[in-house]
């Protein structure tokens, strides 16, 4: 059978201490314990047949703190883009990152080589309605979609169990003017980003939430989200086909050191969940996903170096 592969980009959240202002020491987090055995932190290293767990590096051999714009890019092209601007730069892409990810990222990429790719993430009405293709306000990931030219899933489309939004369950789509979304158990919703694979090869999945909350300092907050999410991936992994494979990382750290609110240079995590685990233990740092997602796992021809463009 052909592999298969869930994505889901964790956006701050790093591999911290073992102390109190890390919320990962404290979350009972019952589906990430069960896989792992022990709880997140920068000493865990895993390598079993079906799992793969290690810290891998965001900076990318670039001074300074690592930002989201950057670390995105660099996650969903492949270059190194911290070199490639020589610095890590915030928020949302520039011309020059824009460029990167219409040369090649992971949509655009996936289409060209007959893999089917979706980003499983809705979009509100909001976004459709003052849509803009110049806005300098669009995330690394809706560039990518810019770029491959293929659709934005809609509230709809998450209604009907076909998109999970990016805060899991929905809470921030309460009201008007997109009260008609209800809530959603977080167990469903990992439910509903498993079985997407039905239809697709390749899945992603973007939850900002750690980030937001990380910058809050907040540890109540911070405990209940890796309560979620740990509920979310529960429904990800119930009855996972042994061809779907499921990768967990970041873009930087953030959420598992409150002691200042701002982005950590810690590790992030390299969660790999299946058999295919192995082809991952050699991958150091974030811009080294993407060949070894599609040169491994969907076995097409090495990603070439950003100069052989
Ligand atoms: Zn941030």
């Amino acid at each position: 059978m052909k592999n298969k592969l869930i994505f889901i980009f964790l956006d701050g959240i790093g591999m911290g201490q073992d102390v109190d202002l890390n919320p990962l020491t404290k979350a009972s987090m019952p589906a990430l314990m069960g896989l792992m055995g022990e709880r997140l932190t920068g000493d865990t290293h895993i390598e079993e047949p079906n799992l793969l767990v290690k810290g891998i590096d965001a900076c990318l051999g670039v001074d300074g703190i690592p930002q989201s714009a950057t670390g995105q890019t660099s996650l969903f092209t492949g270059f190194n883009a911290q070199a490639h601007l020589g610095y890590h730069l915030m928020a949302y892409p520039n011309d020059q990152l824009i460029s990167l990810i219409n040369k090649r990222s992971i949509f655009k990429f996936a289409k060209e080589n007959q893999i089917k790719s979706i980003f499983a993430n809705s979009y509100t009405d909001g976004f459709f309605k003052s849509f803009d293709k110049t806005s300098p306000n669009y995330s690394v990931t809706t560039r990518c979609i810019l770029a491959s030219k293929t659709n934005f899933n809609t509230l709809d489309d998450l209604i009907e169990n076909r998109a999970v939004h990016w805060d899991i369950t929905n809470i921030t789509l309460q009201g008007t003017p997109n009260g008609r979304v209800p809530l959603i158990a977080p167990y469903k919703a990992g439910e509903n980003l498993k079985n997407l694979t039905k239809d697709y090869d390749l899945v992603l999945f973007e939850c900002f939430l750690p980030d937001l909350i990380g910058h809050k300092k907040d540890m109540e907050q911070s405990i209940k989200f890796l309560e979620v999410f740990d509920e979310f991936l529960g429904g990800v992994l119930n009855d996972k086909p042994e061809n779907v494979h499921v990768l967990i990382s970041s873009d930087h750290g953030n959420i598992e050191d409150l002691s200042f609110g701002g982005h950590s240079k810690n590790p992030v995590p390299l969660i790999f969940i299946g058999n295919e685990a192995h082809h991952f233990q050699q991958v150091d740092a974030i811009d080294q996903i993407f060949n070894t997602i599609f040169t491994r796992l969907f076995n097409t021809a090495p990603v070439a170096e950003y100069e052989a463009f």
